[in-house]
């Protein structure tokens, strides 16, 4: 074994069907008084739902939340934190919600409890984002991880199928990457397979059957282990090309993540043999040179958008997205520059396929 460091996140997990219901006894935990429950617009009854049940503890709900969280969504939030004298927020939808409460946490310190109906992770990380001026910049902060963490598999029932996949495959990213973290870990390791084994067997049940609850509840689960590695050890490539594509041409976090994963894995597989041999046995093969292959075979059967030309990426900003990308580098374990980058950026334009 070689060396490595391992460091837990303070976090707290309550997981299980219903354990919503729990939430006003951990609510107690935080000694949260006056919570500000956040969410999207589209899941502002949800929102209602969670406020009712905490009665006179709910700040109110603002749902204003919005993909890749743009800083004056963000200054409005922590204004209406201020004014309705919150002492910590219920952010309850997907990573575009956390990612809000991430936002007010950052600067206020407020305590978050998160109830994630989405597969995206962010409730398990210290990791925020926040869009300015077509730029995503992200960041590590302990604040802003979620104190508590309420996984209810009864709020994905309503995630739609496509959304589904998607996000289950973003959470996916979070698994392959762990296994070629600069920093990894054995435990981050052991998390990552099975991350990758629950999604892997639990997003084709769901896209056969939405209302699939041991399917609903292991696709959960997986995201919460691939949360804990997104959350635990450093990013590569395949985040930092996200991060790249989502700030600059807003493209669908999640279809973005799907669409690129399989590319971006397939780019490491000859340097980093073991990790993508990981890979690709969870998904049932055998040599690291299939991990790419399958994630894709993943997407296809998971009947997703498999090109960024197809989810709105102009060919126009290749390049442009290549040296965004090399301009303030991630760690990865294959060297890149904007000649690389832009073959693997041409590929997934065109959705290439692996073999
Ligand atoms: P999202 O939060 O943007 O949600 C997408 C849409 O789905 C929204 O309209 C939302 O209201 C709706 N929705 C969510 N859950 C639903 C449900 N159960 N039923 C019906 N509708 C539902 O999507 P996302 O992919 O979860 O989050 C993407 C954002 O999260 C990006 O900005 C990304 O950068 C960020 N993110 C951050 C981290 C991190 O660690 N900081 C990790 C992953 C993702």
């Amino acid at each position: 074994m070689d060396h490595f460091v391992y460091q837990g996140l303070p976090s707290r997990v309550v997981f299980g069907w219903d354990s919503l219901q729990r939430l006003p006894e951990e609510l107690d935990r935080l000694g949260m008084a006056r919570a500000l429950i956040l969410t999207t617009p589209e899941q502002k009854a949800l929102g209602e739902q969670v406020a009712a049940l905490i009665g006179e503890r709910a700040a109110g709900v603002l749902a204003e939340a919005v993909m890749h969280v743009p800083i004056e969504v963000a200054r409005h939030a922590r204004i209406e934190s201020a004014r309705r004298g919150a002492d910590g927020c219920i952010a309850v939808g997907g990573g575009s919600t956390i990612g809000l409460g991430k936002a007010i946490a950052m600067e206020s310190g407020l305590p978050i409890l998160a109830i994630p109906t989405t597969y995206a992770g962010s409730e398990m990380t210290p990791v925020y984002g926040i869009t300015e001026s077509r730029l995503k910049k992200t960041g590590r902060d302990p604040r802003v991880l979620p104190r508590t963490v309420l996984y209810d598999p009864t709020f994905t029932l309503t995630l739609p199928t496509a959304l589904s996949a998607s996000s289950g495959m973003n959470a996916m990213a979070h698994a392959v990457e762990a296994l070629y973290a600069q920093d990894g870990n054995p435990i981050v390791g052991l998390m990552a397979v099975d991350a990758i084994r629950a999604l892997a067997r639990s997003l084709p049940a769901i896209v056969d059957d939405p209302k699939d609850r041991a399917a609903r509840s292991d696709a959960l689960y997986g995201a919460w282990l691939a949360g804990t590695c997104l959350g635990s050890v450093g990013m590569a490539l395949h985040h930092k090309l996200c991060h790249t594509l989502g700030g600059t041409f807003n493209l669908p976090h999640a279809a973005m993540h799907a669409v690129l994963l399989p590319y971006s894995a397939h780019y490491n597989h000859t340097v980093a043999p073991h990790a993508l041999n990981a890979v690709a046995s969870a998904l049932g093969g055998e040599h690291a040179s299939e991990a790419g292959p399958r994630l894709q075979a993943l997407n296809y059967r998971l009947h997703l958008p498999t090109s960024l030309a197809a989810i709105g990426m102009p060919h126009s900003g290749i390049r442009e997205a290549a040296e965004l990308a090399c301009a303030n580098p991630y760690y990865n374990p294959r060297p890149f520059d904007p000649t690389s980058i832009e073959a693997l950026l041409t590929a997934a334009w065109h959705g290439d396929r692996l073999a």
